[in-house]
């Protein structure tokens, strides 16, 4: 008889996990995806979507596109995982599964620091990038802040392209001359993850491109009516232009259930994914995996996601094959690209799982990382869609 593998979320890790079962499973199986959307977003595209060099379209495509390929889409609302009863409740009604594979990414709490909402740009959602895109655009001076609010968030690298773009932005237009550009970070260093090596050239960076940098810095508020925004330690920033990236929280629809631990996200397996209840997996943003030896956040961001759908398909797979499951995901990603403006970028390689530190090595800016970027977007949505 065949099975059923459903999987919450038509982002990036539902999307790769449904291609590779499609691919790999025979066609008496069912592969379903559950999204909200009517659309996938290429979220990596949103910082250049933000400084005018992809138009909205360009980065968003049909979820039901999937459908093509003999994967199923259902457009709903997933409300609650019961994992024992092998059941999802969703606003289109009750669906089963044999295998559940949850890719809900990540949750956007705007309200975690009070004033964000009504005073700060969104930069990680679709509406908020759109609506940046259009303030940079008449923007001719002033103080231009962008804060962290909190750890973990997803995207490591994302923060250091939005300010980047910015800063060529205004150059090529101009304006730099009349513009102030401050990133506030919640982290003890940049990129942390990355080393003191890697932390320090970027930090030369940013100071070569007149770019002002907090660290450690804990983002308590933001005044609607002084533009301050309020830090710990009785500092504020006057601002004229906010950017706020949003607290992320671990999706609320499982708040209830055994699957996710103290801090709201899923406990996995780090190298099968698999959740504490059987058949069940989560990839991606969702989940909780911390480094090895330090105990830190381990990095979100759509390339590690890519790999542990793979990984779970391909198990899943193999499990329902009555082969042994056999992939394991390494928390290794080499051609990671950082978008750094004037149409260059530098080349990231990252093991994270590596003892007793995690290694990442971040290249010099060029040309070709830029195009590789790009070429990637392209390739995404045109593949995997
Ligand atoms: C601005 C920005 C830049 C980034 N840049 C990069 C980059 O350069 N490189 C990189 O590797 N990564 C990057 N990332 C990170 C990357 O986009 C994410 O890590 C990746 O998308 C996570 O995939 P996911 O499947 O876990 O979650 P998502 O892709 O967020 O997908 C989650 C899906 O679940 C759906 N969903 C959520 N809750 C429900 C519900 N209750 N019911 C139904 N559907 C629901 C959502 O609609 C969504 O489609 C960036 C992210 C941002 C925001």
């Amino acid at each position: 008889m065949g099975k059923t593998v459903l999987i919450l979320g038509g982002g990036t890790g539902g999307v790769v996990a449904g291609n590779v079962l499609r691919k790999t499973l025979k066609k008496k199986h069912q592969v379903i995806i559950v999204d909200r959307n009517d659309y996938h977003y290429f979220q990596a595209s949103y910082p250049f979507l933000m400084v005018n060099q992809r138009r909205p379209a360009q980065v968003v495509r049909r979820l039901e596109a999937v459908q093509r390929k003999g994967i199923e889409f259902r457009k709903a609302d997933v409300i609650q995982v019961y994992p024992e009863q092998h059941l999802v409740e969703t606003s289109a009604g009750m669906l089963g599964f044999d295998y559940l594979v949850i890719s809900l990414g990540a949750e956007h709490h705007l309200e975690s620091v009070p004033g964000q909402e009504a005073v700060a740009y969104n930069p990680y959602s679709f509406e908020g990038v759109c609506r940046l895109r259009h303030e940079l655009w008449y923007f001719t001076g002033g103080n231009i802040v962008l804060f962290i609010s909190n750890l973990p968030y997803t995207g490591v690298i994302a923060p250091y392209e939005i300010i980047f773009l910015i800063d060529a932005f205004f150059r090529e237009r101009g304006l730099r001359q009349q513009v102030t550009l401050t990133l506030v970070t919640p982290e003890p260093s940049l990129l942390p993850l990355a080393g003191p090596k890697v932390g320090e050239s970027l930090r030369r960076m940013l100071e070569q491109r007149q770019i002002r940098v907090l660290t450690q810095a804990k983002v308590l508020s933001l005044d609607p009516v002084k533009r301050h925004l309020m830090l710990d330690g009785g500092i504020s920033i006057p601002g004229d232009l906010f950017i706020g990236i949003p607290s992320h929280w671990g999706p609320s629809v499982l708040c209830n259930s055994n699957l996710v631990d103290d801090s709201g996200w899923i406990e996995v397996d780090p190298h099968t994914m698999a959740t504490r209840a059987k058949c069940v997996y989560a990839v991606g943003d969702a989940t909780g995996i911390k480094l090895p030896i330090t105990q830190a956040w381990g990095p979100k961001a759509g390339v590690f996601t890519h790999y542990q759908a793979e990984v779970v398909a391909r198990n899943i797979a193999s499990v329902i094959a009555k082969k042994s499951p056999d992939f394991r995901y390494t928390g290794k990603a080499a051609g990671v690209v950082m978008a750094t403006g004037f149409g260059s970028g530098r080349v990231a390689s990252v093991k994270y799982y590596a003892r007793p530190y995690p290694r990442v090595a971040l290249l010099r800016s060029t040309r070709i990382a830029y195009w590789t970027k790009i070429a990637f977007e392209k390739y995404w949505l045109n593949c995997w869609l």
